[in-house]
């Protein structure tokens, strides 16, 4: 039988092994930890692979969609429109400036925020929309973008789980919006050895502005405009994701090859495939989700085959304890898809002979 992990971090790293070595013995040579050349470089090697003009490194995804708020002025008696399907950090991001994240349902069909109901949930608090493309899939950005001007909103992109995936095969993510969040969690598609985040943008106003506040609001050592935080990417951290984004494209590239074997070769009536709204290159694939009413039964099934699955999210933030004040409120479609939502294994290292198996034991299961 086979094992075939969920996500085989170890094996993804391992390929930059030598280089990555090296790089952590060059920090130790010169001595120098945060802020410093290397992470210069990686901001450079960043914005430019995202098409955008400045990139900010900052210490993970959350800070990343935090400081852009802040760096917008949004905060308490504020509204932002989210997706209500998506990673609790959207949510929190927007709750730590005191502003009041409004949900927006998904569209079944992309598991994106269904851009037909934004507009009904717009008041004059809103400040901004905070699009996140989810597990991998560019969001319809003209039509938020128009909604947006209409109203005098910021758009915001969470780009967490879409490193380089491309609008109309013309712009990538970090440069669709006003700006952008991206993750470096060692799970996403780049991912560090570690945690980090950045923002990307092409407005220089607010690139200073966030420079400054992920570094105690300070300009100027000892000198602090604003009432900053502590949230940078370190020299090593940097160093290890300017190696691995030289290969971002090709790893994504090989995440598309599975996924569409998968999408050509899963045939079981019983599981409900993703599917790509726009362009093969505008969706990733960070994760790869189908739909399955017995989802416990499969998952148990797939694992008694050794291959582990998991699930993106099992309980809608509205109704987690940590937002008890929206517990009553009721998002249908959302909490559909976190009761049947099943993530199956894809990565760049999983090879031919892994997927064609993964394959074979998911078309095997009867929904019994
Ligand atoms: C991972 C993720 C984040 C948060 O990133 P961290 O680096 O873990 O803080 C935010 N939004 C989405 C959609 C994510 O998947």
């Amino acid at each position: 039988m086979k094992n075939i992990k969920f996500l085989d971090l170890q094996k993804i790293n391992h390929r930059f092994r030598k280089e990555i070595d090296s790089a952590i013995s060059e920090v130790h040579n010169n001595g120098w930890y945060l802020l410093g050349q290397r992470t210069e470089l990686f901001e450079k090697s960043f914005s430019k692979y995202c098409g955008a003009k400045y990139c900010i490194s900052v210490g993970n995804g959350l800070d990343a969609i935090e400081l852009i708020l802040k760096g917008f002025g949004i905060g308490f008696g504020d509204e932002v429109v989210i997706p209500a399907h998506t990673f609790i950090a959207t949510a929190l991001a927007v709750s730590s400036t005191g502003a009041r994240p409004v949900f927006v349902e998904p569209d079944e069909k992309t598991f994106n925020i269904d851009v037909n109901l934004i507009e009904e949930c717009i008041t004059e608090k809103t400040k901004a929309i905070i699009v996140v493309h989810l597990y991998g899939q560019v969001v319809d950005i003209d039509s938020i973008t128009k909604i947006a001007k209409k109203h005098n909103l910021k758009v915001i992109e969470d780009a967490a789980q879409a490193h380089g995936s491309f609008y109309k095969n013309d712009k990538r993510t970090g440069n669709l919006a006003d700006a952008a969040a991206f993750s470096f969690y060692p799970g996403k598609n780049l991912g560090a050895l570690g945690d980090g985040g950045a923002v990307v943008t092409n407005n220089s106003e607010l690139s200073i502005k966030i420079a400054t506040l992920r570094n105690y609001g300070s300009e100027q050592k000892y000198n602090h405009k604003y009432k900053g935080f502590n949230s940078r990417l370190d020299e090593i951290q940097a160093a290890v994701l300017d190696i691995k984004l030289r290969n971002l494209d090709a790893d994504n590239k090989r995440r598309m090859i599975i996924s569409k074997y998968y999408r050509n070769n899963m045939i079981n009536p019983h599981i409900l495939l993703p599917e790509v709204s726009g362009l093969e290159n505008s969706h990733t694939w960070h994760l790869f989700v189908v739909r399955v009413k017995k989802r416990e039964n499969f998952q148990s099934f797939l694992l008694a085959n050794g291959i582990a699955t998991s699930v993106h999210y099992p309980i809608p933030i509205h109704k987690q304890k940590a937002y008890k004040e929206f517990n009553n409120h009721t998002y249908p479609i959302s909490e559909k898809l976190s009761k049947e939502v099943c993530s199956i294994p894809i990565s760049p290292v999983l090879t031919d002979e892994e997927s064609e198996y993964v394959v074979k034991i998911v078309n095997k299961w009867e929904n019994s």
